[in-house]
């Protein structure tokens, strides 16, 4: 399953932040786009379609393992996240 595949099917949006996804971005830039567990494969998850959607990277990270874990779309597009790693 390929980032572009599910571009294609569910648009250039995130699926953790609500915001829009740039599909030029390439590694490695964080807000580029990777394939995000619905329900995480460490959690029994399969790989299949329909557990799979489109997420930045740096909102894939930041959720791990929660189910259903979302980023309020607030003014500030990165409330709070920056450099967020290291604490
Ligand atoms: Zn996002």
């Amino acid at each position: 399953m390929s980032t572009s595949y599910l571009w294609q099917r569910d648009g250039n949006q995130c699926r953790i932040c609500d915001q829009s996804i740039d599909m030029m971005l390439t590694y490695p830039d964080m807000m580029r786009a990777s394939v995000d567990h619905i329900l995480p494969y460490s959690l029994g998850g399969t790989h299949h379609e329909s557990n799979l959607q489109l997420a930045h990277l740096r909102c894939n990270l930041i959720k791990q393992k929660r189910i259903g874990f979302k980023i309020p779309n607030a003014h500030n597009p990165r409330p709070g996240l920056d450099g967020g790693f290291a604490t």
